[in-house]
């Protein structure tokens, strides 16, 4: 907790739940990402928190942005950025949005698929594109693998065909999963990419940029490695694969810019042993699956809560949210405990929640309202 969120707590009581997130946060981590990596240029994945304050912060600093839809791109010009600072980042995107962006300035755009170069080269020519690789996942919390990127070897043909197609095939971009705790996805990544480069050359295609994606983790309950650790080994796979020919880099750091920024305020509504043969207690909170912390499907995120009875003996306990629903547990498998004493009506602080959690709050399930934000 840093102390204008702790000054934010002991001054000003809203409603619960709600989350405050502290915008000075969010600035040192970019400038921590920025010493760590100098020569990557970073474009801050709007989807992570596309706060006002958060984007406005961001731009004052010079970030660029990777959007993923119309609305994320107009957020981010409103907010004061430039067309030419914002990549269109989502290889799924409507006709209708790539004109809109197109009309708007925007000049970079992420594809994987011949079905959606054809759509960039009618609607967006001569920008330019990068192609999105699948790549291994594994070591991350919140994959993203299945669901988006090409083979080595149709992401060559499809550079060929870019150029062709009257476009400017820009280069080459992966995400190894959110929520990464092994380098060893960026390095293999890496060493991929490197290959296509050199291959797509003597094709007569020169590519001039990586883009790495994102990924980087955050604190949650577990440890995980420091920035600097993905840092020198993202450089020292860039060197092993380019020599000293190193290409433009982008990296897009969406939960490593502001999850540790931000915290959630919540109330225990019950505390209950309904099966009082079984040593688990059922803690529900005002916030749940619904309310915001959706990352909690499959319990692949971990949060760590905090209690007003730190230090005393606890026991094991499920955690869910508020609602009707039996989809609303957040932990009933990964083993939580929480004091003994702790009871209805106390409040409860979730960390590190800055990231992926105010846009998923749900509008109004139960009547409950989407998750209130402060930014300070
Ligand atoms: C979600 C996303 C990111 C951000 O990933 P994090 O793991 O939050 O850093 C970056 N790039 C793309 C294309 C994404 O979809």
């Amino acid at each position: 907790m840093t102390p204008k969120v702790a000054r934010f707590l002991a001054e000003q009581h809203p409603a619960t739940p709600f989350l405050v997130l502290d915008i000075d946060r969010v600035a040192q981590n970019y400038a921590t990402l920025r010493t760590a990596l100098p020569l990557a240029q970073i474009y801050y994945a709007v989807k992570a928190n596309p706060a006002r304050p958060v984007l406005e912060r961001l731009v004052g600093l010079g970030s660029r942005f990777d959007a993923a839809s119309i609305e994320e791109i107009r957020s981010c010009l409103e907010a004061g950025a430039t067309p030419q600072a914002i990549s269109f980042g989502n290889t799924i995107k409507k006709v209708s949005s790539i004109q809109a962006a197109y009309e708007a300035g925007v000049g970079m755009y992420a594809f994987d698929s011949i079905e959606e170069l054809e759509k960039l080269a009618e609607h967006a020519p001569g920008s330019r594109v990068y192609c999105r690789l699948m790549v291994e996942n594994s070591g991350a919390e919140w994959p993203l693998s299945r669901k988006f990127g090409t083979t080595i070897e149709a992401a060559r043909a499809l550079m060929v065909r870019a150029g062709e197609l009257g476009l400017d095939p820009y280069g080459l971009s992966f995400h190894v999963g959110s929520q990464q705790t092994n380098t060893g996805s960026y390095e293999a990544a890496i060493a991929r990419v490197a290959m296509l480069f050199t291959d797509l050359r003597d094709a007569g295609v020169n590519l001039r940029m990586v883009n790495l994606g994102g990924g980087f983790p955050a604190r949650y309950r577990d440890e995980v490695p420091a920035i600097d650790t993905f840092a020198g080994a993202i450089m020292e796979a860039m060197t092993r694969g380019f020599g000293n020919a190193l290409p433009e880099m982008v990296i897009e750091p969406g939960r490593s810019m502001v999850a540790d920024a931000g915290l959630v305020r919540a109330e225990v509504v019950l505390v209950s042993r309904r099966d009082p043969a079984e040593p688990v207690r059922w803690v529900y909170l005002d916030i749940g699956r619904f309310g915001g912390l959706a990352e909690t499907e499959g319990e692949a995120i971990r949060y760590r809560f905090v209690t007003e009875h730190e230090g005393t003996e606890t026991g094991p306990v499920a955690l869910a949210g508020p609602t009707c629903d039996g989809a609303d547990i957040l932990y009933e498998k990964s083993n939580y405990h929480m004091p003994l004493a702790l009871k209805s009506g106390e409040l409860v602080s979730v960390l590190s929640t800055g990231a992926y959690v105010t846009t998923y709050a749900s509008q109004r399930f139960n009547g409950f309202l989407p998750l209130a934000e402060y930014y300070v």
